[in-house]
């Protein structure tokens, strides 16, 4: 179940409590900060820096580098959408096959995720594939994505396709990668909400799970906030599927000492160098999509 795999990571070993930490076990590349939805709950949507792609050359020295230092994950996502960037299969077969990354993981909202894109992201090697599906319905979706509402169906469309394509590949090839979806849970009310969409995809991914809705630097409008909508610092996931105990408020800052973040603008990324070996703690970035 991905949840464990998430807990395990998250879990903060005596390791990272200390002053001076070895590599982080994870870490997110984001191949690109661009995205085509404009989320009101996304800080990438207010535009606080640059949203480019990063140079594929940096890319693959980093993660030589960062595989020789130990790290073990590697995400090809923080904010922005991977499925924009042209060469994502590319880069997947390089983490998995020349930097020997022992597990390659993406997030996508699932709008340009066809299904001949995931077939040869499953061929390339990759471990997990997980949607991000935070949207009930077509109104949800054009209030929160402040897209076309018509993109819904697209995007339930393709997580209906990932399935058929992940064991396609497995048939013929015996790589299964995870299929998984996520929802936020932004009140009291969005998991009722949610029933019938997730009625949707249900069979078509391994595991459904339900998240709270993390403040990106406190980045969550004013206007979310007064709606009721409940931003994270109480618990750290939420949902059925993933009973866990309370944690406290700092807990997303904390576990940024065992993943760690290179942003596409990664000149002026605060992680710059941050998963390096003996690096004192305090200079990782959060990391508040999982
Ligand atoms: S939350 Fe995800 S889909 Fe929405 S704007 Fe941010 S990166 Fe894009």
């Amino acid at each position: 179940m991905i949840t464990d795999r998430i807990d395990a990571i998250t879990a903060i070993a005596s390791a990272y409590q200390g002053t001076v930490l070895p590599a982080p076990r994870s870490v997110k590349i984001e191949l690109t900060g661009r995205c085509n939805y404009a989320c009101s709950i996304c800080a990438r949507s207010m535009v606080l820096r640059d949203q480019k792609d990063m140079p594929r050359a940096l890319f693959e020295g980093l993660l030589r580098e960062m595989r020789q230092e130990g790290v073990e994950e590697i995400g090809l996502f923080y904010l922005g959408e991977s499925f924009l960037c042209r060469w994502l299969e590319e880069a997947i077969a390089f983490a998995k096959k020349t930097a020997a990354i022992l597990y390659v993981f993406l997030t996508t909202n699932g709008s340009l995720a066809k299904p001949d894109r995931m077939e040869a992201c499953f061929r390339a090697g990759l471990d997990s594939l997980k949607f991000s599906f935070n949207y009930a319905d077509e109104a949800q979706f054009e209030e929160i994505a402040r897209v076309k509402p018509k993109f819904y169906r697209d995007m339930v469309d393709n997580i209906r396709h990932a399935r058929r394509a992940r064991d396609k590949v497995f048939d013929e090839s015996g790589h299964r990668c995870g299929l998984y979806a996520s929802y936020i849970e932004y009140d009291g009310e969005q998991r009722e909400r949610m029933i019938s969409a997730l009625a949707e995809i249900d069979g078509c991914v391994d595991q459904i799970y339900a998240l709270p809705l993390y403040s990106q630097a406190d980045l969550v409008t004013e206007t979310e906030t007064k709606s009721g909508w409940a931003r994270c610092g109480i618990r750290c996931r939420a949902g059925p599927c993933s009973p866990r105990g309370t944690l406290p408020g700092t807990a997303n800052c904390r576990r940024a000492a065992s993943i760690t973040t290179a942003a596409s603008t990664w000149a002026t990324s605060p992680a710059r160098g941050s998963w390096k070996r003996g690096t004192p703690s305090g200079s990782r970035t959060c990391a508040p999509r999982i």
